[in-house]
This record gives structure tokens, sequence and C-alpha cells, in this order.
């Protein structure tokens, strides 16, 4: 790393509290100061390139420098810079990005609610969970139920929705927050347990929490149809289908956080179509604006749309808003965005790239110190193991994913560390040649990292 006090590293180090970020990878190579990008590529200010195999943060889908979307941006701070959504006054933006998002949900009817990240907009189905239940004469049903490994936020009811150990140091989560177990077969599936059997004990699990907890005492339950920065979940075969009719059962709303799966990632629109299910709601964010725009949004189905309204009318309002919930600049880019996915070919790239990503992953996972390859469409986890047959983690004091994805960066490619796995998702521009660099290049990093630490 330069470590000249005026070099960008130095600059980086004085005045930044990291985010989720490796401090001691910070402190051997410093920070990656980026410029501008380049299709799936990203520039940092010494001129080296990177191919960024995380799409940003899992949303930059259509790359980094998207001519359209930049067209749109620009054409909407021409024409009206900045509105709110407040006291019935709102965007023409707005008003025809509300009626896109209905007409492309799963939902044959429904209501949205603008806010600026997932996190808020998982903070808002919740507290609009609370005002339902509450305006229906049943204020006691106020927990949430979510799932170890699921990622839904950093605001404090997001974050204690996120089943990760790191919320301790927050004191998080708060009461009332409960996590179920993880569906992930490979790791937790008991020996000579079936996919199947392991399914219906995550039912049963379920079944288990609600008896234990009261129904009455349940105000929803959340989940990301593949969990992401969980380490690239995909749940065991039929999961869905098991759970969703105790749910209903119970009266419990399912809502999908589809803020990494909404608008192809999966291979379909939502990542809740894609494992065949209809929610009650969806969580959308990242690509809704394809990451050109901080904007999250909360689809309700037809019921909960139904119910929420007549609860605000018994009320006359629904008391929640962010200032720029429904932003004009961001509506422009999020419609021009879906019309990017859905009709310009991105959606369709993701579905023929598909396989050679899978072949990609499967023959790195041939690696005996590689575990488990998963995925679906185009997000892809591996898993580091030490032992392979007895499925064995590294030390973490080794750091091995964090060694991996700091190879790639040397080598120009941009992958995350995720618990032990290392984790790819590429923007849905990505050719087949950029995809053998991709591959090529974390090959070479595995190699050398586990030449490491064997
Ligand atoms: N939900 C899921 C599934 C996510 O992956 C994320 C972010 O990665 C969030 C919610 C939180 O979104 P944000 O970072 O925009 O607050």
């Amino acid at each position: 790393r330069d470590t000249a006090p005026n070099s960008w590293e130095s600059r980086a180090d004085a005045h930044s509290l990291y985010g989720f970020t490796d401090l001691p990878s910070i402190h051997a190579r410093g920070a990656v100061v980026l410029t501008h990008g380049e299709g799936p590529y990203v520039v940092d200010v010494h001129g080296r390139r990177y191919l960024d195999a995380n799409s940003g943060l899992w949303n930059m889908v259509a790359g980094f420098d998207h001519p359209g979307l930049i067209a749109a941006a620009k054409a909407q701070y021409d024409r009206f810079p900045g509105y709110h959504a407040f006291f019935g006054r709102m965007s023409d933006q707005t008003v025809m990005l509300s009626e896109k998002l209905v007409e492309v949900s799963p939902f044959d009817r429904g209501r949205v609610f603008y806010t600026n990240s997932g996190s808020e907009a998982n903070d808002t189905m919740v507290k609009i969970l609370w005002f339902l239940h509450g305006a229906e004469g049943k204020p006691e049903r106020r927990k949430i139920l979510t799932r170890w490994n699921g990622y839904h936020g950093v605001t404090v009811v997001s974050a204690s929705m996120t089943g990760k150990p790191y919320n301790s140091v927050f004191g998080l989560p708060l009461p009332g927050f409960i996590h179920l177990t993880c569906p992930h077969y490979w790791r937790e599936g008991r020996p000579g347990e079936s996919e199947a059997d392991f399914t219906r004990r995550m039912a049963q699990e379920l079944e288990d929490v609600i008896a234990r907890e009261g129904a009455d005492t349940i105000a929803g339950f959340f989940a990301e149809p593949v969990m992401g920065a969980g380490g690239v979940i995909p749940p065991s075969a039929g999961y869905f289908q098991a759970i969703q009719p105790i749910l209903k059962k119970h009266g419990i709303p399912l809502i999908a956080d589809e803020v990494i799966t909404g608008f192809g990632r999966t291979g379909h629109v939502w990542g809740s179509q894609t494992y065949d299910f209809t929610p009650d709601a969806i969580i959308s964010s990242k690509n809704i604006t394809a990451g050109f725009f901080p904007m999250g949004a909360v689809i309700l189905g037809p019921e909960l749309a139904d119910r929420v309204q007549a609860a605000a009318e018994a009320i006359e309002e629904f008391p929640h808003g962010f200032t720029a919930s429904g932003h004009p600049v961001g509506c422009a880019i999020a419609l021009k965005a879906i019309e990017v996915v859905m009709n310009e070919g991105l959606l369709d790239n993701v579905r023929a790239l598909t396989p050679r990503f899978e072949a990609g992953l499967r023959e790195l996972a041939r690696n005996p110190n590689i575990g488990e390859w998963r995925g679906k469409g185009l997000m892809g986890a591996l898993e580091a193991v030490k032992d392979k047959a007895t499925k064995t983690p590294f030390d973490s004091k080794l750091s091995v994913s964090e060694r991996i994805a700091n190879t790639c960066t040397d080598l120009g490619l941009i992958c995350r560390p995720l618990g032990q796995a290392v984790v790819l998702c590429p923007p849905f521009i990505i050719t087949e040649a950029q995809m053998d660099e991709m591959f090529d290049k974390l090959g070479q990093a595995l190699t050398k990292v586990f030449a490491e630490v064997a």
C-alpha cells in the first residue's frame, strides 16, 4: 500500500469509520479508492481495473456506466430534481413507478410504499404490520420471525431481523425478534437425514416456535428467497412449499425480502417466482434502480394492501414516510432500470449465462478445499473447508476467505468473502469472456491461498 500521508489510501484512512470492512486487510493493503466504472469493471485512482464480480453490493446489475440509466437520471434532474410523497403530493414519476411495480409484481393488485434503502423498507414493513395488527385489535401481534444467516439490514429493527452473531456488539436483537434455523441442508442437515426430511424438520421447527410463542403474538415471517449476505444460501428443496401453509394456517404474513433477488438475479423477475411461491408482500431495493439511486420499496399484495388501507382509513392517515420517499429522480431511474432488465436483454442474459456460471462454480468446487458450490441464477458461492469429507471449516484466525478475496483484488477481480465462503454476483451485462476471466482469476487465488494455509 502507498503509505505516503497524501496518498488516497492514507486520506481514506484518516477520516473513514469503515463499515463492514476487515480492518487487518485495510491496514495491510489500504482502501481501494475508485474513480469510475466501465461496464462491469471499476477503475481505481491508480488506473487499475477490477472486474466487479459483486456488482458493487449486489445491485449494479447494468454495470457502472449504462448510458440509458444515466440519460434517464439527467433528463429527470433537468425536469424535476426532487420532491417528496407526503400530503397527497408526489411526482408523476412516482405514480408511474407504483403502477409499474404492481404490474411486474406477482400480485394482480397492490400498494407501494417508498424508502431510501432496503433496511428502511424492512423497518417500514414491520411498522406496517404493527400498525395493521394494532388497528385490527391485536396489538400484541408484534413478534417477528426470521432465520439465522438471514440479512435484512442495519437499522435497529432490520438489524434485529438479521440473523448474525455480530449483532450482539450492539446489544441486539431487540426482544421479540426470533431466528429460526437457516435452511441450508449441506451445513445444517444431520448425518443420514435426507433433504426432504430436513425440510420437514424446518417446517416442524416453525410449527413448534409458533406453538411456543403463540400465533397471536407473531406479526410476520420474513425470508430472502435465496439468502444473500448469509453466504448465498438457496433454501432446501420444497422449503417455501412446506412453511407457507403453516404460516397461512396461523394468519402470519410471509414477507419476501427480495432486495437482492428482485428484478432478475435468480433468472425470474422475483426470486419467489424462481421458488414457486407467492408471498403476501415484497421488499425491494438495490436492483430496483440498478444501483443508480438509493431507493427501497414495500410492495403489498392485495390482501395486505386492503387491510392496511382500511386501517389507515380508520384513523384517516398512515403516519409514516421519509423525506425522499418516492424521489422523482429515483423513480425515473427505476422505471428505466426495470425496462432495461426486462426488455433490453439483461434478464435474458442472466438466463443464458446461468449454465456457464454454474459450470464455472462446479469446476472450481473440484478443489479439495472447496466443500460446496451453491447458487441460483447469477448469484453463487464457494465454501472453503479444511476437510471436504467432514466439512470441517478452516480455523477462523486464518481468514481464508478474506485472503482469497484480497488475492483476487491483486489480480484485478473483486469478489466478496462471507464467512468462509467466497461469493460471486456479477452484473447482468457480463459476457462469457468476462465470466471466463472471473473464474480464471478466482481459480488462481484459490490455488495460491490453499497452498499457503494447507
Ligand atoms: N435485505 C437484504 C436481503 C439485503 O441484502 C440488504 C442489503 O444487502 C438489505 C435488506 C439492506 O439494504 P440496505 O443496505 O439498502 O439498507
